[in-house]
């Protein structure tokens, strides 16, 4: 299955286009599973400097302005069902700016799956992120544009036994094929030494664990579809399973 999980619409600060453009832009490139996944601060239109009356009326503001966001992605997946699958997702970053992080007593559970962002990251303050992964309660997790296996050999972590786990809690890892203006075109490097590292690859399949496609797309114009099939077809061709 020809496969998206990450892009960003104009509920995010850095994303352009509104998220029914992004899903007829994804049926005309022949994406099968198209996902949305907005910046959570985004969506609630956190920014620095925003203040609430209290910390309930903060969660009230966040929880509505969630839903409002689910409820329109959701409406959107219903009307082009026949063209594509499209997952609601939500971009949930482990970096405090002062007003990225997700606030105790907000519920992000209903959305179809996360991503969780800058985990491993200098100014994490994320430690573990399975126990993140249970808050934030999605049925799927997945581990953005990170370098899963450079974080594992820096920690001195068991692989097998992490991947297992992950497979286990169904949190994905995400090969992040974004070039665009955005990002002044840059590519991740992990994901061209994933596809060099036979060890690594063997580790995932025998562990279960499953991976995603994700161009991190913020803009229509800079969308490179075949990056995205490519990658798909090459995971698909070594048998390795992609979460759906
Ligand atoms: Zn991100
Ligand atoms: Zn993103």
């Amino acid at each position: 299955m020809i496969q998206d999980l990450h892009s960003h619409t104009y509920y995010s600060y850095c994303g352009k286009d509104s998220p029914e453009a992004v899903i007829k832009n994804a049926i005309s490139c022949g994406i099968e599973l198209m996902g949305i996944s907005d910046h959570y601060y985004g969506v609630v239109m956190n920014r620095p400097g925003v203040t609430y009356e209290s910390d309930e009326h903060r969660i009230i503001t966040h929880n509505n302005a969630l839903k409002r966001y689910f409820e329109h992605i959701k409406t959107l997946a219903e009307k082009y069902k026949d063209h594509i699958k499209v997952w609601c997702g939500i971009e949930i970053t482990a970096v405090d700016k002062g007003f990225t992080l997700l606030p105790d007593g907000v519920d992000v559970s209903m959305f179809d799956y996360c991503l969780i962002e800058n985990f491993g990251c200098k100014g994490s303050v994320v430690d573990d992120v399975f126990a993140f992964a249970k808050r934030c309660g999605c049925e799927k997790t997945g581990l953005a544009h990170m370098d899963l296996n450079a974080y594992i050999l820096s920690k001195g972590i068991n692989r097998d036994a992490f991947f297992r786990k992950m497979n286990e809690q169904n949190v994905f890892w995400e090969l992040n094929v974004n070039y665009d203006s955005k990002h002044h075109f840059r590519e991740h490097r992990y994901v061209k030494d994933f596809f060099e590292n036979a060890g690594l690859i063997d580790a995932v399949k025998k562990s279960g664990m499953k991976l995603s496609v994700g161009f991190d797309g913020h803009l229509l114009e800079d969308y490179a579809a075949d990056r995205v099939i490519n990658t798909c077809k090459r995971l698909e061709e070594l048998s390795v399973p992609m979460i759906n």
